[in-house]
């Protein structure tokens, strides 16, 4: 069976900075990753790479910012009020926060702090990278056809949400 359309795949991968070759993560001596094919679960450029792969097939791809996780833009870069962080007793650079909006939760990284304002960037922290994927396929099998409705793989023991 072949990876396409509503198919489960399950893969082991490594993910590096494209251009540093720096390992970002990997799912090695963990728990493999599993998505449903088509539905937009992982980054375009990585599902197209795995489109007629099979079980054992390992690939080495590199993918453009633009089909990972998109170019960084600086519209996603604000200032923000010290007000705004009130709940939290000591904001410096490189903290997490998340943010309520009101298209839902999205989350931040604090990158300065000055007397008037805190400085937040809402870009996705491989915003603009190139990243180099190795990956092996471990298995493919059909979706159920709830799984294809939901948009999403559901566990073993069925559905749990
Ligand atoms: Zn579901």
């Amino acid at each position: 069976m072949t990876i396409a359309q509503n198919k489960v795949v399950t893969l082991h991968y490594e993910v590096a900075d494209g251009e540093s070759g720096e390992v970002i993560d990997s799912s090695a001596g963990g728990q493999p990753l599993t998505y449903l094919h088509g539905a937009q679960n992982i980054i375009p450029g990585l599902e197209q790479a795995l489109e007629g792969k099979a079980v054992g097939d390992a690939l080495e791809v590199t993918i453009e910012a633009a089909d990972a996780y998109g170019e960084r833009s600086d519209d996603r870069v604000q200032r923000v009020p010290h007000e705004a962080f009130a709940e939290i007793e000591k904001v410096e650079p490189g903290m997490s926060v998340t943010a309520q909006t009101e298209s839902g939760p999205i989350n931040l990284v604090v990158t300065e702090v000055d007397d008037d304002a805190v400085t937040v960037d809402a870009n996705h922290p491989l915003a603009g990278k190139a990243l180099t994927f190795n990956v092996t396929v471990e298995a493919v099998r059909e979706a159920s056809d709830e799984e294809v409705e939901h948009g999403h793989v559901h566990g073993p023991d069925g559905h749990d949400h």
